[in-house]
């Protein structure tokens, strides 16, 4: 008998020990429980467990884990502005495909039944142009997949909206816009497959605004008509300054309406960054008509500001 009361006693202040242990800092129990808001309450001291009426129970044992997760490592690739966790395994292959597709351009495999609108000579080759529509997009699952690899990379690379091949659709089909994507394709090789190098998402627009390059705003003023928008362009980094983005615009002025060249004039530009707006200058200004030429000297005889032509994206 006397041995269990002394049995009972060890356990009781085990028990005691390991409740205190396992209790939390007082702090935040006094600042946590709604029946101490009292500051009279809060201040006095806490009673002895041993002296409190209500037993206190044992906290329920947890296991606790020491987490020795490493922290990711990210970093953004300067050229095809991929942010990536380069400790990693994933990350860096995903980086690797994505890397060489924007570098070298989305390989592509046209159906034969695919009309090409030009060809034009890039560097020692020649490319060749298509127009695609929302149907040319429905009817080929390997060309939309090509293409939608190609769109994210181009607006990855403009910091643009990550909208794929089905946004452009679900765009097509919502409106009577007939927006089109237009791309240039490098020849089939030896060593590798036709390649997307060049690309343009383009819109049919009726009016935009004149926009300061020195600036970025708007230059206060009534609308100004126009018929297309280039709402992305994009050229792989290998194909870079031979004139592949120039080609894709001449050839979406010539294709883009039936039966009508679109004068230089008449297109407009979605948000362009800098080297948009270098590109969107010097484009206009080559080959424009007399008249055309005249028309945006005089616009721009109020001063040494370079303008360009914008529109804003439905
Ligand atoms: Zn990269």
């Amino acid at each position: 008998m006397e041995q269990n009361i002394s049995e009972n006693r060890q356990k009781q202040i085990k028990q005691t020990y390991q409740s205190r242990r396992k209790r939390p800092p007082l702090v935040p129990l006094i600042n946590s429980s709604p029946l101490l808001r009292s500051s009279t309450l809060a201040s006095s001291p806490p009673p002895h467990p041993s002296s409190s009426p209500i037993p206190r129970k044992i906290q329920k044992k947890t296991q606790a884990y020491l987490s020795l997760t490493r922290k990711p490592h990210r970093t953004t690739c300067s050229q095809c502005a991929m942010s990536y966790d380069t400790l990693s395994a994933d990350d860096r292959k995903l980086h690797s495909k994505f890397h060489a597709r924007a570098v070298s351009g989305v390989d592509i495999l046209l159906p034969p039944t695919f009309k090409a609108i030009s060809k034009v000579a890039v560097s020692t080759y020649t490319a060749t142009l298509y127009k695609m529509t929302a149907q040319h997009l429905s009817s080929s699952r390997a060309v939309r997949v090509a293409i939608d690899a190609a769109l994210r990379i181009c607006n990855a690379e403009l910091s643009a909206p990550d909208e794929g091949v089905e946004d452009f659709l679900s765009r097509a089909s919502s409106s009577s816009n007939e927006s089109a994507v237009y791309i240039c394709v490098s020849p089939r090789s030896l060593t590798s497959a036709q390649a997307i190098i060049g690309l343009a998402v383009v819109d049919r627009i009726s009016s935009g605004h004149f926009m300061s390059c020195d600036t970025g705003r708007l230059i206060p003023g009534p609308p100004i008509r126009l018929i297309l928008g280039i709402s992305r362009i994009y050229t792989a980094h290998t194909a870079r300054g031979l004139g592949v983005a120039q080609h894709i615009l001449n050839a979406v002025c010539e294709s883009a309406v039936y039966g009508m060249q679109v004068p230089r004039n008449l297109v407009g530009w979605s948000q362009p960054s800098e080297s948009g707006c270098q590109l969107a200058k010097k484009w206009c200004s080559e080959s424009m008509t007399a008249s055309e030429v005249s028309e945006d000297r005089e616009k721009d005889a109020d001063g040494t500001e370079k303008k360009i032509r914008v529109y804003i994206e439905r």
